[in-house]
């Protein structure tokens, strides 16, 4: 199969596992909230296992975990003559897990990736010319490391998702480019959700979509429209949590966080978000509604696990290496097909 993502997407569905930051804190190399992607280099084994992980999981691209490793926030961290090292130490690890004969026939695709600065500011176009060097810097060093493509994400600026845009084609790879409007349900330069995805088109981006921010039910309306009204390729990458009409990004939403008062209180964001994460099926069927309207690059956000990447593979119709261990509850216990009646009887008491 080719390594080429037009002709793989003009075919079917491309699986792309991101939300690394949230995966990589979980497993305990990254500090939540600072968020700075170091274990490329002070752990760069974690990093390894934790691509190969979705790589068997279904993911086709191995994006290069540099979300947030840009100048910027290396300055905040106080470690910026580490920002090379950390991009280049990033990329040769993705490549390399890319390179992997595991997944068969299907090679992986190995991607750049440039995102969100949190620095651009609408009113202030000094920010845009720093946003700028910054992306290209980055761009420069995803080519030099053998990128195959480049995935600009998680842009509430309309201009700075063209500015990212702009830069990524000068690459001359196939550009990804997908947004993440907040709360607001625009982007925070004023444009609709819609335009921005229809002027990215028409800047030449070759998938287009949403990732982050919204769970599978404030994300899908949008997509709905967005697939409606443009003609390339559409990306779908939600996070996995139920965000709702009233609360529709995961940074306000409401629990008891164990509380008896019954009141909802505002979640410690973003380290208690637990009990408000979407199950594998309800990943599996926003993967499947997505699909079926035509979106044909998959994946999700953070909260991501290999499972879901699984379940969003499964359920447009691929078969994984890690399809061996999808559920099997005929041998379940007590759930099971052929077991002793006194357990089957069981079941509905345990
Ligand atoms: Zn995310």
């Amino acid at each position: 199969m080719s390594k080429k993502l037009l002709e793989r997407l003009n075919k079917g569905p491309v699986i792309c596992a991101e939300g690394f930051l949230f995966e990589i804190e979980r497993r305990g190399y990254m500090s939540s909230g600072e968020f700075v992607p170091m274990v490329s280099l002070e752990h760069p084994e974690a990093l390894e296992t934790l691509h190969k992980d979705f790589q068997h999981a279904g993911s086709d691209i191995v994006e290069a975990f540099t979300y947030n490793g840009h100048r910027e926030k290396m300055k905040v961290i106080g470690k910026e003559e580490l920002i090379e090292p950390l991009n280049r130490a990033a990329l040769k690890i993705a490549r390399k897990v890319a390179d992997l004969k595991s997944t068969g026939p299907k090679p992986n695709l190995m991607a750049g990736n440039i995102s969100n600065s949190n620095i651009w500011n609408d009113k202030d176009k000094k920010t845009h010319l720093q946003v700028e060097k910054m992306f290209n810097e980055m761009i420069d060093w995803a080519v030099d490391e053998g990128a195959d493509i480049l995935i600009g994400e998680t842009f509430y600026y309309a201009e700075e998702a063209y500015a990212a845009l702009k830069a990524m084609k000068e690459s001359k790879l196939p550009c990804v480019i997908t947004i993440a409007p907040m709360g607001e349900n625009i982007m925070r330069d004023g444009v609709s959700i819609l335009d921005t995805c229809k002027e990215l088109e028409q800047r030449g981006g070759d998938v287009v979509g949403m990732n982050c921010f919204r769970g599978p039910d404030t994300m899908m309306p949008y997509l709905k429209e967005i697939r409606k009204s443009l003609k390339c390729h559409v990306a779908a990458l939600p996070i996995n949590f139920r965000t709702t009409k009233e609360h529709p990004t995961f940074f306000n939403l409401p629990d008891n966080n164990g509380c008896n008062c019954h009141t909802p209180h505002k979640t410690p964001f973003p380290t208690a978000l637990d009990p408000m994460q979407c199950n594998r099926y309800e990943i599996g069927k926003f993967a499947k509604e997505a699909f079926d309207l035509g979106i044909n690059y998959l994946g999700v956000c953070c909260g991501a696990n290999p499972m879901l990447i699984r379940e969003v593979a499964e359920a447009v119709g691929l078969k994984v290496p890690a399809s061996k261990y999808r559920e099997n509850m005929e041998n379940h216990f007590m759930y099971g097909q052929d077991i002793p009646k006194h357990m089957k009887d069981y079941g509905d008491k345990a």
